[in-house]
C-alpha cells in the first residue's frame, strides 16, 4: 500500500531521521525536498504556537499534511527562560556558546538549577485539522560545561534520566529520553487514536 506523505517543516537531517523512525506509516520528506524553503517568522509566544506557524506554512505552500516541531530550554529559577527564545538568548540567532554563557551568567549564585527541555509538535492537515503534542525531559543546569556532544545547551544539562549531561550521552541515549522523542511519541498516539 502506498504510504501517506508527511512533509516535515525542518531542514535538520537529524530531526527528519528521528521523525521517520517513529512515523513509519508515512513517507517522510522535508519541505525543502518538496520545493518550499520554509522561511517564516516564529512570532509565537509558546512552543505550540511556533510549531503551528511552521506546520501551517508548509501545509499551505505544499498542499499536503505537514509536521513541525519547536523546542527550547526552560529554567525554573529564570521563570521559564530562555523558553521560546532559546536559540537567540544572547540577543542574536545562532551562537550556542554565547547562549550558554548568558545562561550561566543569569544563573550565577542560583541554588535551584532545575530545568527542562520542551518540544512541541504540530501536525496540520490540508482540510484545516490541527493536532498538537508536547514532550519534556527534566534535569538541572550545571555550573560548567561537561562533554562536547550534542548541540545547544546539551553540555550544561544534567539529565535526571541518564544521570549525566546530554553533552556526554551518546545520541542513542539522548534520543531515548529526549523531549522531542517524547513529543513525537505523544503525537503518534494521538494520530493513531484519531487518524
Ligand atoms: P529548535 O526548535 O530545534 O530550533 O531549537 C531551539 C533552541 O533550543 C536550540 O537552538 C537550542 O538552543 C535549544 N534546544 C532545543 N532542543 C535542544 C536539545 O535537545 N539540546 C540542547 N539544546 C536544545
Amino acid at each position: 500500500m502506498k504510504k501517506m506523505r508527511l512533509v516535515v517543516a525542518s531542514g535538520n537531517a537529524h530531526k527528519l531521521r528521528e521523525i521517520a523512525e517513529i512515523f513509519t506509516d508515512f513517507e517522510v520528506v522535508s519541505q525543502k525536498e518538496m520545493g518550499f524553503d520554509g522561511d517564516v517568522e516564529e512570532t509565537g509566544e509558546t512552543f505550540v504556537e511556533n510549531a503551528l506557524i511552521k506546520a501551517r506554512a508548509a501545509c499551505q505552500a505544499l498542499g499536503c499534511m505537514a509536521l513541525a516541531d519547536d523546542s527550547g530550554l526552560c529554567v525554573d529559577a529564570l521563570g521559564g527562560a530562555p523558553g521560546v527564545y532559546s536559540a537567540r538568548y544572547c540577543g542574536h540567532h545562532g551562537s550556542d556558546a554565547e547562549n550558554r554563557a548568558v545562561l550561566l551568567k543569569n544563573l550565577q549564585g542560583a541554588k535551584d538549577r532545575s530545568a527542562h527541555f520542551t518540544s512541541a509538535i504540530a501536525l496540520v492537515y490540508p482540510n484545516g485539522r490541527e493536532l498538537t503534542a508536547e514532550g519534556y525531559t527534566y534535569g538541572k543546569i550545571l555550573e560548567e560545561e561537561v562533554g562536547e556532544g550534542g548541540f545547544g545547551y546539551d553540555c550544561l544539562f544534567f539529565s535526571d534520566d541518564l544521570q549525566k549531561t546530554f553533552g556526554v550521552a551518546s545520541s542513542e541515549e539522548k534520543n531515548g529520553v529526549s523531549h522531542r522523542f517524547r513529543a513525537l511519541q505523544a503525537m503518534l498516539k494521538k494520530w493513531k487514536e484519531e487518524p
